[in-house]
């Protein structure tokens, strides 16, 4: 084990936090819009599973993402455990004012940048420093509403356009997002660009550099390393993780490809090291064979099709 953690014992080490982004991040990036009722019905299935925060929804404009256009209505539908947080995504201080319309249907907010300037053009228009100044402003209104602050840096791990992205401009990112008032701040490999020895070197480098804040590894599967980096995180000290039922979703860049890990995947990984995460495994693959059923295809997450691990090696 690295002794890289400064704000966790080894303890305590062994029991992380699994945040559910399926139905944000991966309904987003399906092809297929999926209708209200179903996305209620498996968000609440989700939410019977343990998972103690979910992204449920984004305020983005809706001619930009149609499949997630009907956020309200899934917020206002949805009926989940009072101690699951509903977490929402925001892209700029338009999509805040809509949210804080709708203040009482969640519980914490989540900001963004790409750390690449050419990802974040593409993916929202602004600049890098434009987003970052609007972030100054955001953060303070969001902790005023006595909401959770959260942040995610995207192509924190390298990027399909710029190669290369170096660490310390994602720390300095994630400095800044801290500076702000955010408390937990998630690091998003978009395309899938990191490897395990680069996770385990940048999840000790976060750790050590934002002291207080829960830092968070958002892998993506698309080079076939999501989970040997959620490893290598792990063993660095990182405890708190994102991932996707049935693998749904992730950046659609480079075409075709895979996205987020599997949040089944992921989960059993951990169980089968001895590592806690409260969430009962066989709920999280059901709601995933759920999912496959809404969407009329198979979804092709290791977990799905080979069913949990029933022999537990001594640990
Ligand atoms: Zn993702």
């Amino acid at each position: 084990m690295n002794a890289h953690q400064p704000n966790a014992s080894p303890d305590e080490r062994r029991t992380v936090h699994v945040r559910e982004v399926g139905p944000r991040d991966g309904f987003q990036n399906e092809p297929e819009t999926i209708a209200t009722a179903d996305k209620i019905r498996l968000i609440n299935a989700l939410g019977r599973a343990g998972f103690k925060r979910i992204e449920v929804a984004s305020f983005v404009r809706p001619d930009v993402i149609p499949q997630l256009s009907d956020g309200v209505e899934v917020l206002t539908g949805i009926d989940l455990p009072d101690d699951v947080a509903r977490m929402v995504l925001i892209p700029n201080s338009r999509g805040l004012d809509n949210a804080l319309h709708h203040r009482e249907l969640y519980e914490a907010a989540t900001l963004f940048v790409s750390a690449s300037q050419t990802h974040n053009m593409r993916n929202i228009n602004r600049s890098v420093e434009e987003t970052m100044a609007d972030v100054a402003v955001m953060g303070k209104r969001i902790l005023a509403e006595d909401l959770t602050y959260c942040a995610v840096i995207a192509t924190s791990f390298g990027c399909p356009f710029e190669g290369e992205v170096p660490m310390d401009r994602v720390l300095e990112l994630a400095e800044q997002f801290a500076a702000s008032g955010a408390t937990e701040i998630g690091f998003g490999d978009t395309t899938g660009m990191c490897n395990p020895a680069y996770a385990s070197r940048f999840f000790a480098a976060a750790i050590e550099r934002l002291p207080g804040v829960e830092v968070t590894a958002h892998f993506h599967n698309t080079r076939g390393q999501g989970l040997a980096n959620a490893y290598a995180a792990l063993e660095a000290g990182c405890s708190s993780f994102e991932s996707s039922f049935g693998e749904l979703g992730g950046c659609p860049v480079p075409k075709g490809s895979t996205g987020n890990i599997a949040t089944e995947d992921l989960v059993s990984m951990f169980h089968e090291m001895g590592v806690e995460t409260g969430i009962d495994l066989d709920a999280v693959i059901s709601a995933a064979r759920e999912a496959q059923d809404v969407l009329g295809r198979k979804l092709t997450s290791h977990s799905i099709v080979a069913g949990p691990v029933i022999w537990h090696p001594a640990i």
